[in-house]
């Protein structure tokens, strides 16, 4: 059974006088522990296939499952990591890291206990008391992840979580993703706009087709989390073949923008 299942997904959003199919036929399945990498045209689901999967929305067509289960609303385990980091600046970073737990009603012993692993995870302890003002970029970043640490989540849905780092950072950032998942082994979902990192950090690279978003194809990559992968004729095998698989999708692609009117 995969922990996460997309099963003939369509996700069609209703405007005022238009509607967006942003995916259609979409048929996934990811493995308990396994980590995937999505990536894809600006515009073909990227984001709303993890809104699925978060239970912050539902699909129009087909099923989203959880172990099995169809996702009916968010869940304790699943954490999702947005790119703008959902920091509350007038908290402190202790206060943010625990926000997801306080939303889902972990009473404060135990949020205090699980906060304090968290931002030790990432580095972040001495901070506890400062505000996301007062941290880097990267920082920020960590802080981010500490709260779906503190989650213990089992599945992690990451939606370009890195993108607005430098690339000194956001190496360092992949790293840590990768070392989390060494240890945690939770099931995840990294989308992502760098062939690189999709490389890094999956074990299997799924590419999407231009909105309406499906698989187009699905690059098995095996060696993913082994030491000294990063600098390995492997890695940089994947990537361009990852590459040339985009090129071709991208070409074919383009005339499916789907705008319908009504
Ligand atoms: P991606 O993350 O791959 O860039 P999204 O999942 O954000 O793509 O969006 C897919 C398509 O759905 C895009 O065309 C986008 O404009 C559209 N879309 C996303 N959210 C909404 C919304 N709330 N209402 C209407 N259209 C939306
Ligand atoms: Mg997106």
């Amino acid at each position: 059974m995969s922990a996460l299942a997309f099963d003939t997904v369509g996700h069609v959003y209703e405007g005022v006088d238009r509607e967006v199919r942003a995916l259609e036929g979409l048929d996934l399945g990811v493995e308990t522990g396994e980590p995937v990498s999505v990536i894809g045209p600006s515009g073909c689901g990227k984001s709303t296939m993890l809104l699925l999967a978060a239970g912050m929305l539902s699909p129009t067509t087909g099923s989203v499952l959880v172990n099995g289960e169809p996702v009916d609303g968010p869940r304790r385990t699943t954490a999702l990591i947005l790119q703008e980091y959902g920091l509350l600046p007038w908290k402190t970073v202790g206060h943010n890291a625990a926000l997801g737990l306080e939303v889902r009603g972990v009473p404060a012993a135990e949020r205090r206990a699980l906060t304090a692993r968290s931002l030790a995870q990432v580095g972040l302890v001495e901070f506890a008391d400062a505000y996301p003002g007062e941290l880097s970029g990267g920082m920020r970043q960590r802080l981010a992840v500490a709260r779906a640490l503190a989650l213990d989540a089992d599945l992690l849905l990451m939606d370009e979580p890195l993108s607005a780092l430098d690339a000194l950072t956001r190496e360092d950032l992949q790293d840590l993703l990768l070392e989390l998942w060494r240890r945690r082994g939770h099931t995840a979902v990294l989308v992502t706009h760098s062939i690189e990192e999709a490389v890094f950090l999956g074990r299997r690279v799924v590419v999407l087709s231009p909105r309406p978003g499906r698989v187009a194809e699905v690059v098995d990559n095996p060696e993913m989390g082994e030491p000294g992968f990063r600098q390995s004729p492997e890695f940089y095998a994947r990537c361009s073949q990852l590459r040339a698989v985009l090129a071709e999708e991208g070409a074919v692609g383009r005339l499916a923008a789907e705008v319908m009117p009504r």
